[in-house]
Order: C-alpha cells, then structure tokens, then sequence
C-alpha cells in the first residue's frame, strides 16, 4: 500500500446500503477509485457491518481505507451526527450503545410508516424491500417507498414534505447522549468529529457554546467542508475549530445515487488525516 503522500485525496465520510446509501461497500470502493481518491472512509450510520467488506475490497482495489460509523448522537435537546473514526467495533459500551440506536430505529421507522399509511400508499413491507438484512433502517428508506407509490418524485422531494423533521409524520428516535458517546469513542480509541456542525436545513444546530461542551468532552474535530456549510459557516467553524484546538476536516458525506454529494467534492488535508491517525487507537487504517 502506498504511503500518504502531501497530495493525496481524502474523503473520510461515506455510507453504503449498509445505511442509506446505494453503493454496496464493494461499490463504494470501485467509485472511490473511479474518483481518484487515495483514501475513503465508510461511515454508515450508527454501524460498523460495512467494514469487512469494504476492507476487502480496498485491499483488493489498492486504496487506502478508513473505517468509521457516523452515530446518532444527542446534545441539549439537538439531534448531531457524530463521525466515529477508527475505533474498536467490539468495544462493549459503543456496540450496545449501537445496538440500541439501530433497534429503535426500526421501531420509530414503523411507527412513521403507520402514521404515513393512513395518507399515502406505502406499508412496512415495502419500506423493508428498500433494505437488507442489518442496514440501519432511515428515513431514506421511507422515502424509496414513497418514491416507489408515485407520492413523491425523489428522496429530496420526500425529505422537503411528507418526511420533514418538523412535519407531522415524524417520530424521533433513541440517540446517544452526546458527551457519553464522545468518552465512549475515545474509549474505544476512536476520533470523534462533528459531521456537518453547521447544516441549518437539517434542523437546529448546536450553539458555539455548546460545540466548547463537547470539544471538553473529547470531541478531535469540526467537519468543517461539507456541502451543507455556506462559505460564511465554513469561516465561522474553521474559526471556532483553531479556538478550541480541534481538527478542520472535509468530506462529501456521499451517498450513491441517494443524494447529489459526489465522492471528493470536499477532503480532508493530508496533516489533519495525520493528526487523526495519531490520536487512534482502535483499528488502523487499511
Ligand atoms: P434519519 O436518520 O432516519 O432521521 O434520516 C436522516 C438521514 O436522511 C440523514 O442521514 C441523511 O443522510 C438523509 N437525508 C436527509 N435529507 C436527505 C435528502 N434530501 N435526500 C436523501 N437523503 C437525505
Ligand atoms: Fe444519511
Ligand atoms: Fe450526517
Ligand atoms: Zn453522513
């Protein structure tokens, strides 16, 4: 495996149909070629059921590969994505901490189906086809059905109406509390980064306040480079990053055909990747 080199092109944050997006995780490594990217990282949500495969495949492909998860987390009420970074998938705390997200996923998921049903056509069963065995169950997922009946015409369509988080078929879900999680990735010899801080579409956003919270709690670094950042946000969250002594990084959260995020639009420096491999403690980097 080559070594990383200063211009190497690093993209720690994708999903596969482990989660919500399309790419099998052999897929997702041949598109990371394709791509022309160095290093990949897989980041389904709240699972590391992806990893075996991928590190197949990336061995295979030659690339280099990060195995992560990005968790559903909780801070003051506000729902975060936290990017797990190369932590150990047997550690007992964060695996039943996982365990206990993706069942009630599938629980809150059946709920908005139910909810959903009384209006539109879809059932259960036709958001389950939509998955596979162990995939942590979304609302992407509701959003194929919905997709599938004619109600909508995409997933973005879905998420803009009947999906919406403030809308009246939502149901929320367990998620970690924030600082828990953040001890436990570290406990785990994982690097914690907060995907996405400053995505206003999604819903509310923590607090620069409350992001101090989390970086005294542990928390390595700021996804700072992400699509759902503006330029003025990026500024403000590279700011907040060098104040607090955390890591800025980059990604394309990419998620196949399931959003528009292409592979590499946004990357991580080498150094800070650096950095990251420093502090972890968990797996290596493949
Ligand atoms: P959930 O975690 O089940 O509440 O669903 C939120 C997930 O849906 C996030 O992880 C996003 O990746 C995904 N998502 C949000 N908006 C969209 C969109 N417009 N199109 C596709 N996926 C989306
Ligand atoms: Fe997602
Ligand atoms: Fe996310
Ligand atoms: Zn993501």
């Amino acid at each position: 495996m080559a070594p990383i080199s200063s211009t190497a092109r690093i993209d720690p944050h994708t999903h596969t149909t482990v989660s919500d997006g399309t790419d099998t995780p052999t897929e997702l490594v041949g598109a990371a070629v394709e791509a022309g990217l160095d290093v990949v990282g897989i980041a389904d949500h709240d699972s590391t059921a992806g990893w075996e495969e991928a590190a197949d495949a990336a061995r295979d492909a030659g690339i280099h590969l990060i195995r992560g998860a990005e968790l559903s987390v909780v801070h003051h009420g506000t729902s975060v994505h936290l990017l797990s970074l190369l932590f150990d998938p047997t550690a007992p705390e964060l695996t039943g901490q996982l365990d206990r997200v993706r069942n009630a996923r599938v629980d809150r998921a059946h709920k908005m189906v139910d909810l959903i049903a009384k209006d539109y056509p879809i059932t259960w069963q036709g958001v389950l086809a939509w998955t596979t065995e162990g995939t942590t169950v979304g609302r992407p997922h509701i959003a194929d059905a919905l997709v599938e009946s004619g109600a909508v015409a995409n997933r973005d369509e879905a998420f803009t109406s009947i999906l919406a988080s403030r809308g009246q078929y939502f149901v929320p879900h367990y998620a970690i509390p924030a600082q828990s999680a953040i001890q436990w990735v570290r406990a785990a010899g994982g690097v914690p980064v907060l995907a996405h801080p400053g995505a206003v579409h999604r819903g509310s956003v923590l607090s620069d306040a409350e992001i101090a919270e989390l970086a005294q709690a542990g928390l390595a670094g700021l996804e700072v480079d992400h699509r759902d950042h503006d330029a003025v946000t990026k500024v403000r969250l590279r700011n907040l990053a060098n104040s607090l002594g955390l890591l800025a990084t980059g990604a394309s959260d990419y998620h196949g055909t399931g959003k528009r995020n292409r592979l590499g639009e946004n990357t991580t420096a080498p150094t800070v990747l650096g950095e990251i491999l420093e502090q972890a403690d968990g797996v290596s980097m493949i």
